[in-house]
């Protein structure tokens, strides 16, 4: 079980997340939406501490970290327990699509050369990249380099997979491939927490829609009471507007 207890954060004095409570089963796969400058973003940061919460918990499984007195291996060991998928897809420029996968392989999970390239070379094949392993991001398309992006977190084999907007940088060609990508991923039950505007991809793949607004959780339900059926007036007006 993952769990987020009571997380609290602010920048400059200016609450961004307030008391968040989200519980997210193994293989369940949460998908959240809300207007932009809700606090998304900065929850997925919190989450693996990318942002360190000034308040709350965050569980997975055995391990619990607690804001006000996390250690620096408690960190590590949290960020090692996720994966992350960033909008930007966030690659190394000068390292292959292999090494892009292989990076966190060796110093993360302390694996060997041959061990994380044997690794990436099964995940290159189901991310449909086989023959591009050896080519530069600036060689690959958005949606190409956001596989990667995608594949590079499916390696490490983490208890729980975030993803941040994942193509919403992409051209628009390219954002079928990588939702293609995604829904594979979400039929093996990878536990997944996915921000998206994508409704009708969220409306697919989701088992529950977490509905923020201005730093709170507003309203959760399984895809079809979210959708056609909302209950709070702040989804309602949401949903008007996006869809
Ligand atoms: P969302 O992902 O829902 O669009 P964010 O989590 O990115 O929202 O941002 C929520 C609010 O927090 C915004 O007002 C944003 O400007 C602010 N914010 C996010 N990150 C930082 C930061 N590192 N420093 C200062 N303000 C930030
Ligand atoms: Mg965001």
């Amino acid at each position: 079980m993952i769990s987020v207890a009571g997380l609290n954060k602010s920048f400059g004095g200016t609450p961004v997340l307030r008391d968040i409570t989200l519980d997210i089963a193994p293989g369940e796969r949460v998908v959240v939406i809300g207007p932009s400058g809700t606090g998304k973003s900065t929850l997925l940061r919190c989450l693996n501490f990318l942002d360190r919460p000034d308040s709350g918990t965050v569980r997975i499984g055995d391990l619990s970290v607690d804001a006000a007195r996390a250690t620096r291996p408690e960190i590590l060991a949290l960020r090692r327990r996720t994966g992350f998928v960033f909008q930007n897809y966030a690659l190394f420029a000068n390292r292959t699509a292999r090494q892009n996968i292989t990076e966190a392989l060796v110093t993360v999970k302390g694996q060997t050369a041959e061990k994380a390239n044997a690794t990436a070379d099964r995940i290159l094949a189901e991310i449909g990249l086989a023959d591009r392993g050896d080519s530069y991001p600036s060689a690959l398309s958005g949606g190409q380099q956001q596989r990667v992006g995608i594949g590079r977190a499916m390696a490490l084999d983490a208890e729980l997979l975030l993803f941040d907007e994942p193509t919403s940088a992409l051209d628009p060609e390219w954002v079928g491939e990588v939702l293609d990508l995604m829904r594979k991923l979400a039929e093996t039950r990878q536990t997944m927490l996915v921000v998206t505007h994508e409704m009708q991809f969220a409306r697919e793949i989701a088992d529950r829609i977490v509905f923020m607004d201005e730093g709170r959780v507003v309203e959760e339900a399984p895809p079809d009471r979210f959708f056609d059926a909302p209950e709070d007036p702040r989804t309602r007006a949401f949903l008007r507007r996006v869809t």
